[in-house]
């Protein structure tokens, strides 16, 4: 073959090569490992705060019919009370993998200290606490303060507001999994954003909650519920909401 044909084919060859490329690219489907991607589906964000349009509300300042005990924590002017000494609240429904939005607020008129100030707590999967506590001013063991992973992480940074203010958790929450015989295959992750700013960054959990060590996981089904302490101080809450990942 002479070297002129040679020199076609191969400028022939890049041709095609390219135009596939493109075809593929206007197509929008670049997949270097070969798995066709698909097209996400439109969520409508809402308003800033949420809730976006593929949330579960589990409080939009009306009731507490979403929880259990939901009855015994008062809810006025769209926002509801920890019923002190009447106990926690837990959502009805079970949750994995999980994006979820809090508004919190401890008491305006500051009363005692530490962990007396203000202390409440989000519990995913009913095991795993992120401290509510009013951390303005207010020193503590570090892992125990505000938007700390409950004696086990304290957070990156303290972006607490003052006693009263309405404060924010954005947490992205992965679920522990466990093999067939129980044993963990991969421990729980948290991304944790407090009044906007990150103060856990994909922070591997290390077991249930514990006043001190965790123990260690304990295996648990995919889905556990969502609960909220009664620590014996009239936290609020309002514009409570997930997503399922
Ligand atoms: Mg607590």
């Amino acid at each position: 073959m002479s070297k002129r044909i040679w020199v076609a084919a191969l400028v022939a060859l890049v041709l095609v090569g390219a135009g596939a490329a493109a075809l593929v690219l206007l197509k929008g489907q670049r997949c270097p490992d070969g798995e066709a991607r698909t097209e996400p589906k439109i969520v409508d964000p809402g308003d800033a705060g949420g809730p976006p349009s593929d949330a579960i509300v589990l409080f939009d300042g009306r009731d507490l019919l979403e929880w259990e005990n939901g009855e015994n924590w008062p809810v006025r002017n769209g926002v509801a009370t920890v019923g002190v000494g009447k106990g926690g609240i837990t959502t009805r429904r079970a949750f994995g993998d999980c994006q979820l939005h809090i508004e919190w607020a401890t008491p305006p008129v500051v009363s005692g200290s530490g962990q007396e100030r203000g202390n409440s707590g989000i519990y995913l999967q009913e095991r795993y606490e992120i401290q509510v506590l009013d951390s303005y001013q207010n020193s503590t063991y570090p892992d125990g303060q505000a938007a700390a992973i409950y004696s086990q992480w304290p957070p990156l940074v303290n972006a607490s507001r003052k006693p009263g203010e309405w404060q924010t958790f954005d947490i992205v929450f992965e679920a522990p999994r466990f093999d067939g015989a129980g044993k963990l295959t991969r421990p729980a992750y948290i991304t944790l954003l407090h009044n906007g700013l990150v103060v856990h960054n994909h922070r591997e959990i290390l077991g249930p909650t514990s006043w001190s060590l965790s123990p260690g996981y304990k295996p648990h089904p995919p889905r556990q519920k969502l609960h909220i302490q009664d620590h014996g101080c009239p936290v609020r809450y309002r514009n409570i909401w997930i997503r399922e990942l």
